[in-house]
């Protein structure tokens, strides 16, 4: 690691989106922090990474328990004194087609945990530490539904987490400009445990948007939702 490389913390991040994100990332020149709620799995998929001979940092993070993300934090300021990158990327999809009269209040409050609650504390602990050294990029892994635009039945454990992402992604934007840039994006349909093997779009398209935004220059946009690099509708 040299002293001028930025610092980038991605959450979720032993598979899928995380996953690919660390990757390019780490090839744009950062040095990446892949968090893992298992630290086997963080491990392993360090390793893999590694292997390809890109040099990363791991840590276990589980985004719904406050005292992982405050060891976390205590790890983060020991080891770096500075984090230049957040990608609040961890999610789940509890509840697909389910209709609103069925879903159980158990799942509704799950979804909302890791989706929602997660990034917030993950942008408690680390946007301030961000904002004592005057730059930050927080990228905000979202989609399409939780757009209110369109919005439509079934679903709604995850369509209100990323809605409700979407809202916290104006609000902090707002109150940390113009240092501090914090967007959401949709990845659009991608082929991981998640999305499933018939979805259209690679981890590699994928990721394209979220690193974009994460090494966003001094004139970039701030509090907008994209794919593929351009606006879409809240
Ligand atoms: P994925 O393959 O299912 O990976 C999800 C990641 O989130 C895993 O690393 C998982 O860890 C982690 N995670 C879940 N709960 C966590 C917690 N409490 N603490 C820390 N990590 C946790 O999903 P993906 O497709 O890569 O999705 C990444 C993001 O993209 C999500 O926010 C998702 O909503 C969004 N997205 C995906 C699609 C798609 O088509 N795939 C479409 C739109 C949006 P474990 O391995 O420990 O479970």
């Amino acid at each position: 690691m040299t002293l001028s490389q930025k610092i980038a913390l991605v959450t979720g991040a032993n598979r899928g989106i995380g996953f690919e994100v660390c990757r390019q990332l780490s090839d744009a020149g950062l040095h990446v922090i892949l968090a893992s709620r298992d630290p086997v799995k963080g491990r392993h998929a360090a390793g893999r990474l590694r292997a390809e001979d890109r040099e990363v940092s791991v840590q276990p993070l589980d985004v719904t328990d406050p005292k992982s993300v405050a060891g976390l934090l205590r790890a983060v300021r020991r080891q770096f004194g500075r984090l230049d990158v957040l990608i609040n990327n961890a999610g789940v999809y509890l509840d697909e087609g389910v209709s609103v009269f069925d879903v159980g209040t158990a799942v509704m409050r799950a979804t909302l945990e890791v989706n929602f609650f997660g990034p917030l504390s993950l942008c408690r602990a680390f946007v301030p530490l961000m904002q004592a050294h005057g730059y930050g990029r927080v990228v905000n892994v979202s989609s399409r539904a939780g757009q209110l635009t369109g919005m439509r039945g079934r679903t709604a454990a995850y369509k209100v987490s990323k809605a409700a992402l979407n809202a916290l992604t104006l609000i902090v934007a707002d109150e940390v400009r113009p240092a501090i840039k914090v967007n959401a994006m949709y990845p659009g349909w991608v082929r991981t445990d998640m999305g499933g093997p018939h979805a259209p779009r690679s981890p590699e398209e994928a990721a394209d948007t979220v690193v974009w935004l994460a090494t966003l220059p001094a004139s970039g946009p701030t509090g907008g939702f994209f794919r593929d690099r351009k606006r879409i509708a809240w």
